[in-house]
């Protein structure tokens, strides 16, 4: 069985995973950046995780792969083409025409030495060329705060985020692996604020680990949207209070499989199954269609042919898709 190409909308895509290796390759050299490797073969095997498993769980992906990326995009030159170049790429190749980009611009200021302000109007600038060239497509940019970051730079970054709503940004994410010292309710007021401010709120939760975490964060934040939050699945308290907060959880199948959150296709079925079965509301994305070899209109094929949903149920997360965007 085929799908066709129907409209999509990318909820969940980070920018250090989503721009094609070769675009990569080319910024990092006209930028001079030192890469691990002169050969570009490797570069982009790198850069791709082919097969599953080369990266088990979040800190090790964080450390290797994102860490490159983020180097290469660190300068407002580098922002605004691989910007431009996501966009028009994933309208082209999976006819997306709501793209949500998310990155974290303090992970591409090379420690404080550029100013964030141009960082994050290079990616503004680069959203709206690429507007200019498709206007079919709708966009908008999720600033990502980190676990990593002590919460006065979280809140610099929300700042930023709160300064250039009108002109694209439209919400506020956290991402990062488990630390010791860091709790996520420390952010709740940055979070309510955002949510009064009218935009949208999104957090990286119950992906690995503890489910305490986004046990609280539900309860205390409601955010809009978690992305993964997948570990729901154990707890039906937890998801039924997902339901009752029209919390959407973001999705990201391919992802799950290549971090080794989900160990196959079969307990993928039963996870996925678990959440849909007890009414939570699905959005299906990629996490960064580059590193992860894939693309939105494959992910869906993929849940097809792994029997893990069936067209009707895909027909729903594509229109859950649009109703849980930030973008107005
Ligand atoms: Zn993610």
């Amino acid at each position: 069985m085929h799908i066709k190409k129907p409209k999509l909308a990318e909820l969940h895509a980070h920018l250090g995973a989503s721009v094609q290796p070769h675009i990569m390759w080319s910024i990092a050299h006209e930028q001079g950046i030192k890469l691990p490797t002169k050969d570009y073969w490797e570069f982009e095997n790198f850069l791709t995780l082919k097969t599953r498993g080369r990266f088990r769980g979040i800190e090790k992906l964080n450390n290797d792969l994102y860490h490159l990326s983020e180097l290469i995009q660190s300068s407002p030159l580098a922002v605004e083409p691989i910007v431009h170049q996501t966009i028009a790429g994933a309208y082209r190749n999976s006819n997306i025409v709501y793209h949500e980009l998310r990155f974290n611009p303090a992970k591409r200021n090379r420690g404080g030495e550029r100013d964030l302000d141009y960082i994050i109007l290079a990616a503004i600038r680069g959203m709206e060329k690429a507007i200019l060239e498709f206007p079919q497509i709708k966009v908008g940019i999720i600033l990502m705060l980190d676990r990593e970051f002590d919460f006065g730079l979280n809140e610099i970054i929300y700042g930023k985020a709160k300064k250039y709503k009108s002109r694209g940004i439209i919400g506020i994410d956290l991402a990062g692996p488990q630390r010791k010292n860091f709790k996520l309710g420390d952010l709740a007021p940055i979070y309510l604020d955002a949510k009064k401010n009218g935009m949208g709120v999104t957090v990286h939760t119950g992906e690995e680990g503890n489910l305490n975490e986004m046990k609280m964060f539900v309860k205390k934040v409601k955010p809009h949207r978690i992305g993964h939050g997948i570990l729901a699945w154990q707890d039906k308290k937890l998801m039924q209070d997902l339901v009752d907060n029209n919390i959407y959880l973001e999705l990201c199948p391919t992802s799950n499989l290549f971090v080794g959150i989900i160990k196959n296709y079969q307990q993928m079925r039963k996870i996925y199954n678990t959440l849909y079965d007890a009414g939570v509301k699905l959005t299906v994305n990629t996490d960064g269609p580059e590193f992860y070899n894939t693309n939105l209109q494959k992910e869906f094929q993929n849940l097809i042919d792994n029997k893990i949903f069936k067209q009707e149920q895909i027909d729903e997360f594509v229109r859950n898709g649009f109703a849980a965007s930030f973008i107005r």
